[in-house]
This record gives structure tokens, C-alpha cells and sequence, in this order.
């Protein structure tokens, strides 16, 4: 029983169907909630990820882009 056939629903709530100013979500609350989300995940992050060069990406203190 697969009911596709009804309007494209929100990624991240996947109940409201997608407002066309803020696809692929429903709404602002929506696109900020997931943003937010992937912020968290990529401060947090589970385990230490292998990259395929065997470097560790490490997290770098924000620098002035304009230091000499
Ligand atoms: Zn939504």
C-alpha cells in the first residue's frame, strides 16, 4: 500500500507538503530545523571519520581572512 500519487512532502517533518518558496520543505520552521540539525551533526560527530587520504580533518580555529 504505497500512496505516492499526493504532493511531494516536506523532507524533513514528511507530513506537510512542500511549499514551493521553501522546497524541499514545507516551511521556514522546517528548513531551519534541518539546517540546525546538520549544524549539530557536524559539530558532534560519531566516531572519528576516515577520510580516503588517511588525514584527519581536524577542526580549525576561525581565522581572520585577511591576517598577514
Ligand atoms: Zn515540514
Amino acid at each position: 500500500m504505497t500512496d505516492q500519487d499526493g504532493p511531494a512532502l516536506c523532507v524533513f517533518c514528511r507530513r506537510q507538503p512542500i511549499d514551493p518558496g521553501w522546497r524541499p520543505f514545507c516551511s521556514r520552521r522546517c528548513k531551519v530545523q534541518d539546517l540546525a540539525r546538520w549544524a549539530e551533526g557536524a559539530y558532534r560527530v560519531p566516531g572519528e571519520p576516515v577520510s580516503p587520504d588517511g588525514q584527519r580533518a581536524a577542526p580549525e580555529p576561525s581565522k581572520p581572512f585577511n591576517q598577514a
